[in-house]
């Protein structure tokens, strides 16, 4: 490439350390952090510079840094034993899915998700839901289970959030530089890029095939915005959960129909589709539209087919909130569909609802598809479980609503993506060998117990000191920004106090998980927060969904509370909520709470990722804590009570 006056000159990777490369492109250092270390030592201000990316590290060096590495034995000696972990990693064959299944060779999951939270350098995620599928990925890698993931590579991702001087969410969309993160084109077999497409009812829609690799497991990623599209096409796959209806039923059908042809491009034959959410549920179209095609059946067997290969996980508590596209919309996107099933049109568009609905006045909702069709169907939680046979009982109307065909499997965490880096090492030194292999044995935890309260609490203080440090740059950038006098940022971050209790609330701004509760009896938490023996802070951080009012409101009542004489430097609002931050958030704060209306949290994970870092549970017996929750572990608000209504629960 020629640049007029300019000459772009990528440093070249010493063939000493030039494993460094193949490490960055392979999302496995997201939870083997002692990688990202070495650069720190190659060059720590352009480390934090980069935003600790890797990848872009690696562009920006200076050569003379990187021989300096090369040439230094203790950086050597350090990059050969993290090389050899990586590479032991990827070829290890003694996993636990080979030692568990060994019969199950041709086994393939076919994983399909709307977002994926990988790390905070790739922003590809809104909240829970992402991150799931991101820790997902990594455990599946972990195990050694067969598992493939697809998605959508959004240009812009999710928005970035600023909160402005009157606690106003402000939005702001960054285009994502693919070329300095750890995502790479796939090639054909003529090494050109890998288009797959589907048809739309204007022209065909061609999608270019990138991939991420997490450790051993890969995910492939659809991207629409190629020069082969009309331009009016070409921003389908630019904003997750951004655009009108029109655009998400597009981005759906390029996730379950485009996302199957791309696994059969590749060659892949998955022997599962596990769709993770309702978003992917049009592959259950296409999949019945292949099998009617390629084994000459009827409708209802090829339905049969597909759902003995198709898994549902359902995520949310409400029917709503499941996509529900209006009729006219799928008519004009699945013309032709009911003649190629030989099915009515009517019953088409009966496939995404429930069986004595009104058709005039019901909408194609995808949660019902997908758990009509889905061979199993599972809730995230024991109580989601039990939630989400009540709310769709009316799909199998032949049976009572609880006896419903749908089960659970709990949300987790990946473990190490989580545990902060100083407690790892405490683990290192007090667990058995190789904990983080066996994690999911009792036993690895017992010598938990050894660790002596001092170092626990020396680990834990110091996360504090680092998790108080953010908060410091975060609220003094944001104040200054939004024209804050230096007094007054300082009369604010001064007060930071690494001695008090610190609460910390941190996820989505959505009106279920009530932020704004603890401050419902304004006076008494006055007291509480402002007790000159016992003092306490709490830090808030969490975006709100663009176009939700009402968490954008809570947003700004948290600010306002935060601005009042007998709340400032005691009520702490960070902008900006992301991986990163969370890391910083569950791992540094003394308590994490979580008052979510019940049972409306589902699951909830964030709550586990403190959990593994030592810091304490208080929250409502929803999702995953009316599990977790022993009487010894942390504290429960209110009872496992049912209440009629939600005025009712404040009390
Ligand atoms: C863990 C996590 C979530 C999910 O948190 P919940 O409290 O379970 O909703 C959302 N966003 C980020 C950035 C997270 O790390």
């Amino acid at each position: 490439m020629y640049i007029f006056n300019k000459i772009t000159v990528t440093p070249q990777l010493p063939s000493r350390i030039e494993k460094l490369s193949e490490i960055a492109n392979n999302l496995w250092w997201a939870w083997n952090t002692d990688f990202l270390t070495l650069f720190k030592k190659i060059d720590g201000d352009l480390w934090e510079q980069v935003g600790k990316n890797p990848v872009k590290f690696l562009k920006l060096v200076s050569q003379e840094r990187l021989e300096l590495a090369a040439n230094n034995p203790e950086f050597v000696k350090e990059y050969d034993k993290i090389v050899e972990n990586f590479q032991n990693y990827i070829n290890s064959k003694n996993t636990w899915f080979k030692k568990n299944y060994p019969d199950n060779k041709n086994d393939l999951i076919a994983y399909f998700s709307a977002e994926y939270g990988l790390d905070q350098i790739l922003p590809i995620y809104s909240g829970g839901l992402g991150i799931l599928s991101g820790d997902h990925l990594k455990s599946a890698s972990d195990l050694g289970i067969p598992l493939v993931a697809v998605g959508l590579l959004y240009k812009q991702g999710f928005m970035h959030q600023r909160i402005d001087g009157y606690g106003q969410q402000k939005e702001e969309y960054i285009d994502n530089d693919w070329s300095s993160l750890p995502v790479t084109p796939v090639k054909d077999v003529e090494g050109k890029d890998l288009l797959v497409y589907v048809n739309l009812p204007k022209k065909k829609l061609y999608l270019k095939v990138w991939q991420i690799k997490v450790g051993r497991v890969t995910l492939y990623l659809m991207d629409s915005d190629i020069d082969a599209n009309i331009p009016e096409y070409r921003g389908i796959t630019s904003t997750l959960y951004g655009g009108n209806q029109e655009t998400r039923i597009q981005q759906e059908i390029v996730l379950g129909m485009a996302g199957t042809s791309l696994l059969k491009a590749l060659g892949l034959k998955p022997t599962i589709y596990h769709m993770n959410e309702g978003h992917s549920a049009f592959l259950i179209l296409e999949l019945i539209k292949n099998t009617i095609k390629e084994k000459q059946v009827s409708f209802e067997m090829a339905k049969d087919i597909v759902a003995s290969k198709t898994v549902f996980t359902t995520h949310t508590p409400v029917p709503a909130g499941n996509d529900i596209f209006p009729i006219y919309l799928i008519e004009q996107y699945f013309n032709g569909y009911w003649d190629r099933f030989s099915i009515s049109r009517e019953e088409f568009f009966r496939l995404g609802m429930k069986p004595n609905a009104d058709i005039k006045n019901t909408g194609f909702n995808m949660g019902i598809l997908a758990l009509k069709f889905s061979g199993k169907k599972n809730g995230v939680s024991k109580l989601h479980g039990a939630v989400s046979r009540e709310l769709f009982g009316e799909v199998w109307p032949n049976i009572a609503a609880n006896e419903s065909p749908i089960s659970y499997v709990t949300n987790g965490i990946h473990t190490c993506t989580w545990i902060a880096p100083n407690m790892k090492r405490l683990y290192n030194k007090y667990l058995k060998p190789y904990w983080q292999d066996d994690i999911q044995n009792d036993d690895t935890w017992k010598r938990i117990y050894d660790i002596p309260d001092k170092e626990l609490w020396d680990v834990h203080m110091q996360r504090k000191t680092k998790l108080l440090n953010l908060v410091k740059e975060n609220i003094t950038t944001r104040l200054k920004r939004e024209g804050y006098h230096y007094d007054e940022i300082n009369n604010i971050v001064s007060k930071l106090d690494p001695n008090a209790l610190t609460i910390g609330f941190s996820r989505r701004f959505a009106t279920y998980k009530r932020a704004t509760l603890i401050f419902k009896d304004l006076e008494r938490i006055t007291q509480i927060l402002n007790n000159q023996g016992r003092p306490v802070q709490i830090i808030f951080a969490g975006k709100a969904h663009p176009s939700d009012g009402e968490g954008k409101e809570l947003i700004k009542y948290i600010h306002e509370i935060s601005m009042k004489p007998q709340f400032k430097g005691k009520v702490f609002l960070l902008e900006n909520y992301n991986i990163g931050l969370s890391k910083y958030l569950i791992s540094g704060v003394d308590v994490w709470l979580n008052n979510p209306r019940r049972p409306m949290e589902a699951s909830g994970t964030s709550g586990q990722k403190a959990s593994v870092n030592g810091v304490i549970n208080f929250s409502v017996l929803d999702g995953w804590w009316a599990e977790g929750y022993d009487q010894t572990n942390g504290w429960t608000i209110g009872t496992n009570a049912e209440y009629s209504s939600y005025e009712d629960q404040y009390q």
